[in-house]
């Protein structure tokens, strides 16, 4: 079944490894990708391009983690050249995921166009999974002969009730290895951001030298992905300059922007620099790319690049910020930045600001400071009424850092509501900072002792 283990294990050792869901609209796709996505996040704010049409998560089976991709309707639309588009999107995400599960419906049979698809997938070399979906009944299972003339090797599924499923996902994690995931001790910078941004440029004047990455497969080496970059003597790595800088300095070709490549940098990064245009502004994709970061819980800064252009007199660095948060609400705790990458301003202070950042990723609050404050907030403001009865909260402590979250004890879990979280988030950072770095709650309830 898997036919090259080389190419997955070159693109784990990059991160997280991505497995896509590709077939036509209606076999059940989304169905399955929500059942393998269970870690539904805490986080119910719309985001862009997150909560409306959640295309990707993670996905967690005995131990091992993968990104989820579900790549969207494959239908045969009247366009030409709209289903070219459409079918070109498809085979980007196979040719950028590790593992393509491919799946099809027991109820219609083998259609065209799934033969059709076939057809591309078998041109890349990935592990392929043929999976027949809907297959919740024994008429359903007579339905399994038609697809053996495919000849391939076939996966009954039902997404909806979950025959199968668990054999399905065995033979997945089957083939992706240990994780070989190293953990860096330098710090591990993402610079994301939509084609134009500027982000090459800013990546040529951070860099010194290339890390080559040895292949663990023998006799092979992988192009250089990561990339180190000095400032006073302290090393970072910039992850995945290979698909910024393919393009070479001078080009000005455009860069086929690549969601995937994006996400996993995100998951594989301790920063992550979201790299905008002054003169755009902030438009819809760096709307989605933030709300990437955002819901991967990963520390940031905004970086408002080509300051040059603007004129200084009519708009000030603060008014600029302030636009920024407000088209980036969800991220007002993080920095904006103005530089200019083409002429290196202002772009050797980003390192103390990263530093910082991840000082801030990693900090800790003492149990005692965190209820002295618990107190004052609660003096502030009470949690509201649930069903006419008091809604108390005992205390709070840190769980974690990176990014830190906080667990509070209350005696009425439904009676603590987003709105009152949010507003102790905001008075959290009016006391702690806490800057650039997103924050985590937890309630849980306790009878009182
Ligand atoms: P990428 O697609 O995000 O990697 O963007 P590039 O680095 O290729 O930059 C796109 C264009 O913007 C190029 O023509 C750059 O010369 C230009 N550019 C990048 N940074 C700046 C800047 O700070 N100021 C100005 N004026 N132009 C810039």
């Amino acid at each position: 079944m898997a036919r090259s283990y080389g190419l997955l294990i070159q693109v784990i050792t990059m991160g997280k490894p991505i497995v896509a869901i590709v077939g036509r609209a209606n076999v059940g796709k989304s169905t399955l990708f929500n059942r393998m996505v269970r870690k539904q996040s805490a986080v119910i704010e719309d985001f862009p391009g997150i909560t409306r049409d959640r295309i990707y998560g993670e996905a967690v089976w005995e131990d091992k983690h993968f990104l989820m991709v579900d790549t969207g309707g494959f239908l045969h639309e009247p366009d030409e050249e709209i289903y070219k588009e459409v079918k070109n999107q498809v085979l980007t995400a196979v040719d950028e995921a590790d593992i393509v599960i491919m799946l099809m419906d027991a109820s219609s049979g083998v259609m065209p166009l799934d033969s059709e698809l076939i057809d591309n997938l078998r041109k890349y070399s990935k592990t392929i999974f043929y999976v027949v979906n809907k297959i919740d009944g024994p008429k359903k299972e007579q339905a399994l002969y038609d697809f053996y003339s495919l000849g391939v090797d076939i996966h009954p599924l039902s997404a909806l009730n979950g025959n199968g499923y668990e054999e399905l996902m065995d033979t997945i994690i089957a083939l992706l290895p240990d994780s070989l995931e190293e953990k860096s001790e330098y710090p591990k910078i993402a610079i994301v951001g939509r084609p134009n941004v500027g982000k090459s440029t800013l990546v040529n004047c951070l860099i010194r030298k290339e890390r080559m990455i040895v292949s663990p497969v023998a006799g092979t080496t992988i192009d250089a992905v990561d990339s180190e970059c000095k400032y006073y003597g302290k090393k970072y790595i910039l992850v995945d300059t290979a698909g910024i800088r393919k393009k070479g300095k001078m080009s000005q070709t455009i860069e086929k922007y690549s969601f995937i490549r994006t996400l996993r940098n995100i998951e594989d990064c301790d920063i992550a620099l979201i790299i905008l245009d002054t003169y755009d502004g902030v438009v819809e994709l760096d709307q989605k790319i933030a709300g990437v970061v955002h819901a991967a819980r990963k520390p940031a800064i905004v970086l408002l690049n080509k300051w040059d252009l603007v004129d200084k007199n009519a708009v000030s660095t603060e008014e600029a910020a302030k636009l920024v948060h407000q088209k980036l609400w969800f991220m007002r705790h993080v920095p904006v930045m103005t530089i200019a990458a083409i002429n290196k301003q202002r772009v050797t202070k980003l390192f103390p600001l990263v530093d910082k950042i991840i000082a801030e990723s990693n900090k800790r609050i003492s149990t005692h400071e965190l209820n002295i404050f618990l107190r004052e907030v609660i003096a502030k403001k009470e949690p509201p009424l649930h069903q006419h009865r008091r809604v108390k909260i005992y205390y709070i402590t840190q769980v974690k850092t990176n990014p830190p979250g906080f667990t509070i004890f209350t005696n009425k879990k439904e009676g603590i509501k987003d709105q009152y979280i949010r507003f102790m988030e905001k008075q959290l950072r009016e006391r702690f900072s806490f800057e650039g770095v997103p924050i985590d709650f937890y309630v849980r309830q306790r009878k009182k002792k």
